[in-house]
């Protein structure tokens, strides 16, 4: 919520103790909508006009997006030879967004960016059990047996884990729907590497509760419902 005491508000934004908050407030340094706030346990909201030193402080705001990201575009802030996603997002303040999950460079779809560190590593924690679902075509026929493969888990040697139970649906002889709990480097190409079937297209159509919105064009992006946000405990 955006109500909260003066004192936790102050140190969070200045990042100080609420101690040395209370040497502020003491010495008449706050001003709240225009009056000397002393007490430390004054409520304010988004709509409280605070200063302190006579300098505004902002009150931190969340940021959500979605962006339905293109082939060709790079999951990071800067990069030398590719657009970036965060290139993309034009009139947004990108500044302290990051990408909660990774796609490869020509994997396509749902990318998450927010400046909220604790909702980003709540999605990407294994533990979290969070589902991401993949649209995957193959360059070859898909074969039954891959479904009890990507079910009974992969062992990588490189990385020495196996992957966790993946749902494996076969849609038609060369497009598959792959769902997982996890993120390894390169996971889905691997996993398909196996069977020496290379994978020629991945789009991301959901992570958890969140889907992709099917009215952003590639490149385009929104910012998330409040529902969405919320879906991530
Ligand atoms: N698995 C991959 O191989 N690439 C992605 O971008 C996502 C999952």
């Amino acid at each position: 919520s955006k109500r909260g005491r003066l004192d936790q508000f102050i140190a969070g934004t200045l990042q100080i103790s609420k101690k040395a908050v209370r040497g502020l407030l003491i010495t008449d340094k706050v001003l709240v909508d225009g009056q000397l706030a002393k007490s430390p346990d004054l409520q304010i909201d988004e709509f409280s006009h605070i200063t302190c030193n006579c300098v505004v402080l902002r009150q931190y705001q969340k940021q959500y997006y979605m962006l339905n990201k293109p082939d060709g575009v790079v999951s990071a802030t800067i990069d030398d030879k590719h657009p970036t996603a965060l290139g993309l997002m034009t009139g947004v303040n990108t500044d302290m967004l990051h990408i909660a999950g990774r796609l490869d460079l020509h994997s396509t779809g749902l990318l998450l960016l927010t400046n909220d560190a604790k909702w980003s590593a709540a999605l990407m924690a294994p533990e979290h059990k969070v589902d991401k679902q993949y649209l995957v075509t193959l360059a070859n026929p898909l074969q039954q047996e891959y479904v009890e493969a990507f079910a009974n888990g992969m062992y990588f040697e490189f990385e020495d884990i196996t992957t966790l139970p993946a749902q494996l649906a076969l849609l038609s002889s060369h497009q598959a729907r792959v769902v997982l709990r996890e993120g390894k480097y390169h996971q889905i190409k691997r996993m398909f590497g196996r069977f020496r079937n290379p994978v020629v297209a991945l789009h991301r159509e959901s992570v958890g509760n969140i889907l992709l919105d099917n009215t952003l064009l590639p490149g385009e992006f929104r910012a998330l419902t409040k529902a969405e946000v919320d879906s991530v405990i």
